[in-house]
């Protein structure tokens, strides 16, 4: 990697920006609230772009962890298979720079996040649908089961399991059933998650789903799909940040979908908006049901192994978004939508999502997507 790098600031974002916006630069604010990377919105009299750089830690941890930028050009690269696959659903990319490690975007300046407008309990139509057609399609799309052998091979090639894998597996998988230093829970539900480590079944179960995470390289899938990866407004979805990029399962993306959803649903529950917590409940249908229509409409219809592979997918999904809500309470990144709740509504959201997440992690195999939904936000679930 060049040595070239420096970080960017508000100032120097001008002059590095300058070559890709209409008009000059006049001023750049940091608008990330990610921990891996800088971001930049830089505005011009008529126009703006997003600058994304990555930095050399990671920024929820200070600079204890430190990580190589490499990750700026497996979102480049993975961007670049995405959006052929799923075309109009990601911001334009208008500039890759290596020696930087940065990246410049459309700025989708009308759009906010998933997340934000699920916590403003702003419904927005159809990104659950989008965000449903684009797992479809990157999934399908990179896998055996469309893409020809050869080439599938080749593109498997050129994407390592990464740093962040490694991070995934860290948090998600490992710390959350630990003692691991990493690891932030309210004390309202400290017996809880300290229970997690003494429950062998539960266990076991996260150490099958890391082995699968960490061995079945199925697709490139998006590796970070939360709702704050999805961006949106009335009419456009888009989705961002692909830098956890990796072929992996194919349950996960959905499945952290899922879990993210259900923390919302949740939150929404124990703040009171039950009229909103059945927008969410549509959310989560709308999705499958686009996931699965998509997923019927690019295969061979008449495909034979088609019902066998949505339900295997189905299970698969159940079991990592039980991992995902989990880790969400207890492990180092928490939800937004439930952190912002003040007590006692937040230990509530918090008690029901980890009974939730065990349910998806040691119920019998989920055989419809009600299954799914109704264990992950149920209220009797807590053995
Ligand atoms: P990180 O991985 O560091 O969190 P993201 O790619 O998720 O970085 O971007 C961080 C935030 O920047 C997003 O939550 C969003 O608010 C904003 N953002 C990212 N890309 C764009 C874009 N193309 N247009 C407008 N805002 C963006
Ligand atoms: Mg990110």
């Amino acid at each position: 990697m060049s040595n070239n790098y420096v970080p960017l600031d508000v100032r120097s974002v001008l002059e590095f920006a300058e070559p890709f916006l209409e008009g000059q630069p006049v001023e750049a604010s940091e608008i990330g609230d990610g921990n891996l990377n800088l971001v930049f919105r830089v505005r011009s009299d008529r126009a703006s772009v997003i600058v994304k750089q990555a930095l050399p830690y990671l920024r929820i941890a200070g600079d204890a962890w430190p990580l190589t930028r490499h990750r700026a050009r497996i979102e480049a690269n993975a961007i670049e298979v995405h959006e052929k696959l799923a075309p109009g659903l990601l911001p334009r990319t208008v500039h890759f720079n290596t020696a930087m490690s940065a990246l410049v975007f459309e700025d989708l300046s009308e759009h906010i996040t998933w997340r934000e407008a699920l916590i403003a309990a702003q419904p927005v139509e159809g990104v659950a649908e989008t965000v449903g057609r684009y797992c479809a399609a990157v999934i399908l799309g990179t896998s055996d089961v469309l893409l020809p052998s050869r080439q599938r091979k080749v593109l498997r090639r050129d994407f390592v399991y990464s740093e962040l894998c490694l991070v995934t597996e860290d948090l998600i998988f490992t710390a959350p059933y630990l003692n691991a230093p990493s690891n932030r829970y309210d004390p309202e539900i400290a017996d809880e998650a300290e229970a997690l480590r003494h429950d062998r079944a539960l266990r076991s179960a996260a150490a099958e789903m890391r082995f699968s995470f960490k061995t079945r390289d199925e697709a490139l899938i998006h590796g970070d799909l939360h709702s704050g990866s999805v961006m949106t407004r009335p009419g456009d979805t888009r989705v961002i940040d692909f830098e956890f990029a990796f072929f992996g399962p194919f349950g996960f993306d959905p499945g952290v979908l899922l879990a993210n959803l259900a923390l919302s649903r949740l939150a929404h529950d124990a703040a009171g908006n039950h009229a909103f917590s059945a927008i969410v409940d549509r959310y989560a249908q709308q999705y499958w049901a686009a996931l699965a229509e998509e997923i019927k409409r690019l295969w061979n219809p008449s495909e034979p192994w088609h019902a066998r592979f949505l339900s295997q997918f189905l299970r698969d999904a159940s079991r990592f978004a039980g991992m995902e809500m989990i880790r969400r309470i207890v492990g180092l990144a928490h939800a937004k939508d439930i952190d912002s709740l003040a007590q006692p509504a937040r230990a509530v959201a918090q008690h029901r999502a980890i009974g939730g997440g065990r349910a998806l992690m040691l119920g019998n195999p989920v055989h419809t997507f009600e299954d799914l939904w109704q264990r992950a936000v149920g209220e009797d679930n807590f053995a």
